[in-house]
C-alpha cells in the first residue's frame, strides 16, 4: 500500500471534478521540512515556532530565529510557508520565560495574548526575524488564538512599524507578505465574516476549536468522548468558517489533526477548503483520498451532516459515505 501511494508524490492534489487544493505539512523545526518535501508536500501549512523556544535555557535570539525561518523558506523553494508566531501557554510551558501558571491555562495568558503583552522581548524580535526571512521565500505570518479584531489590528500595526524600520535600514523583506489567523476559538468562528475582511487567510485549528467549542479539555481522557471533530457543533462551526472565508475571497486551510481524517477530507473538500496541512506521513494518503472524490457530487450528501443532531449519527453516516467512495 505504501508503494501504491508513492505515485502520488509528484502529482498535484486534485479532485475527480478538477478542484485543485494544496496539501501541506505541519512542522516544528527546519529539519522537519525535509520530510514534508520527501512526502510530496506542496508547502508548509503550520510551522509551530514554539519548538524553537522549548528545551533550552533561554530565548532564541532574533538572529537564530531568522536563520531557522530562512532555512525553511529556502528549502521549500518558493512554495508557501506559513509560520505561526509563538503559541505558548496552555499545554506548552517554557520555564525560563517566567510565566506564572494560570489556574485555567487554556483560558489564560497564552499565545497572541502573551505576545502582545511582551512586545519588546518576545514579539518584536520574532516578527522582525520573520520579515527578514521573508526575503528568501514565500513566508506568510499566522497569528494564533485570535478572539478579537483588536488583537489582529494590534499585531498588524506592529508588523507595519517593523516594516518601516527595515525600510529605513535598507533591509530586504517581502513587502506584500500575507498575514493570516488561526481560527480556533468560538469567537473567531462567530466573527469569521468580519475577520475575513481584515486578514489574508484563515487556517482552522481544530485541536483547539474542538476544545473551545465543546468546553472540553483537549488532554483530559475522562471526557475524551466529547472531544470529536464529528460533533454537530464543531462541524457547523467549520462549515461557517470555510463559507465566510470563501465569501470574502481569502484562502481557507486547516492545520488541526482533523485535516487528515479520512472521513472528514471529503467533507472539507466539498465545502470548498483550499489547503489541508498535516503531518508529513499523512500527505500521500490524503492526496489519494482527494483524487477519488467528486466534490460537487458529494456536496449534497455531505451537507446532510449539518442537519444531524448527534456525533454518532454523523460518524456512522460519513463512514458509509467513505466506503461508497472505495
Ligand atoms: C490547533 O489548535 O488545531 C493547532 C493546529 O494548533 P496547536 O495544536 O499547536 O494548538
Ligand atoms: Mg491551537
Amino acid at each position: 500500500n505504501k508503494e501504491m501511494l508513492k505515485k502520488y508524490r509528484g502529482l498535484p492534489s486534485i479532485s475527480k471534478d478538477g478542484k485543485k487544493v494544496e496539501i501541506a505539512g505541519n512542522i516544528g523545526s527546519p529539519e522537519d521540512a525535509k520530510k514534508v518535501i520527501e512526502n510530496g508536500g506542496e508547502g508548509i501549512g503550520l510551522f509551530r515556532t514554539e519548538f524553537l523556544f522549548m528545551d533550552r535555557d533561554g530565548m532564541p535570539t532574533e538572529e537564530e530565529q531568522f536563520e531557522s525561518y530562512k532555512e525553511v523558506a529556502t528549502a521549500m523553494e518558493g512554495k508557501p510557508v506559513i509560520i505561526r508566531t509563538l503559541d505558548i501557554g496552555g499545554d506548552k510551558e517554557i520555564p525560563y520565560m517566567g510565566i506564572v501558571q494560570d489556574e485555567n491555562p487554556f483560558l489564560g495568558y497564552r499565545a497572541i495574548r502573551l505576545c502582545l503583552d511582551r512586545k519588546d522581548d518576545i514579539y518584536i524580535p520574532q516578527l522582525r526575524a520573520l520579515l527578514r526571512a521573508s526575503a528568501f521565500g514565500n513566508i506568510k505570518i499566522m497569528l494564533p488564538l485570535i478572539t478579537s479584531m483588536d488583537e489582529i489590528r494590534e499585531a498588524k500595526a506592529l508588523i507595519s512599524d517593523i516594516k518601516k524600520e527595515l525600510d529605513e535600514k535598507n533591509i530586504a523583506y517581502n513587502k506584500n507578505i500575507e498575514v493570516g489567523i488561526m481560527v480556533e476559538t468560538a469567537a473567531a468562528s462567530l466573527l469569521a465574516d468580519i475577520f475575513a475582511k481584515e486578514v489574508d487567510f484563515f487556517s482552522i485549528g481544530t485541536n483547539d476549536l474542538i476544545q473551545y467549542t465543546m468546553s472540553v479539555d483537549r488532554g483530559n481522557v475522562k471526557i475524551a468522548g466529547l472531544y470529536s471533530p464529528f460533533s454537530p457543533a464543531v462541524l457547523r462551526s467549520i462549515n461557517r468558517i470555510i463559507t465566510e472565508g470563501k465569501k470574502a475571497g481569502i484562502m481557507v486551510g486547516m492545520c488541526g489533526e482533523a485535516a487528515s481524517d479520512p472521513l472528514l477530507i471529503p467533507v472539507l473538500l466539498s465545502w470548498g477548503m483550499d489547503e489541508f496541512s498535516m503531518s508529513a506521513s499523512s500527505i500521500l494518503k490524503s492526496r489519494q483520498i482527494i483524487s477519488g472524490c467528486d466534490s460537487k457530487e458529494l456536496k449534497v450528501k455531505v451537507d446532510k451532516v449539518l442537519e444531524m443532531s448527534t456525533e454518532g449519527e454523523i460518524k456512522e453516516y460519513l463512514k458509509k459515505l467513505t466506503e461508497e467512495l472505495g
